[in-house]
């Protein structure tokens, strides 16, 4: 089983500011996916690492269509997608992947914790919703925490 990484757009690849316009992402304060490369460059070292898409793109715009805005590098790296009906938290949503799916490794990067539990608090790095990535605490809590999910048996 492929040790999986949870991965949320907004506030994460780009601070949280988008807005859905005539069916396009929009982010007025700047760039899109401009903390990408980040992601790229913290799985580089972790080959088996697969990608599940956990963000409100999918259901906005797709899963194809979503997948398609991210660097080629996690492109294919990407396996799926949480199902945004399944429940209302974002922690609901990927426990029901996870059991769907029976993963035993795996990781979430997401800047909405809402329920969270303590116990899973290993299995998520939190982002600040207005920096996401570039915040670099984070950045060195994903390349940690990546080191562990694949290095265990
Ligand atoms: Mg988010």
């Amino acid at each position: 089983m492929a040790p999986t990484l949870f991965l949320d757009f907004d506030g994460v690849l780009h601070p949280y500011d988008v807005y859905l316009v005539n069916g396009k992402a929009v982010r007025p304060g700047g760039g899109l996916f401009v903390y990408a490369p980040l992601v790229v460059e913290a799985l580089a070292p972790h080959p088996t690492v697969k990608i599940v898409l956990s963000t409100s793109w999918v259901s906005a715009i797709g899963f194809e269509e979503s997948r398609s805005r991210l660097p080629v590098e996690l492109q294919r790296r990407v396996v799926g997608a949480t199902d945004q009906a399944t429940a209302r938290t974002r922690h609901s949503q990927i426990a029901h992947y996870v059991r769907q799916h029976g993963l035993i490794r795996w990781l979430a990067v997401d800047d909405d914790t809402e329920g969270w539990p303590v116990e899973q608090r290993k299995n998520l790095v939190r982002t600040p919703r207005a920096m996401g990535l570039a915040y670099p605490d984070a950045q060195r809590e994903l390349a940690d925490k990546l080191a562990l999910l694949t290095t265990q048996a």
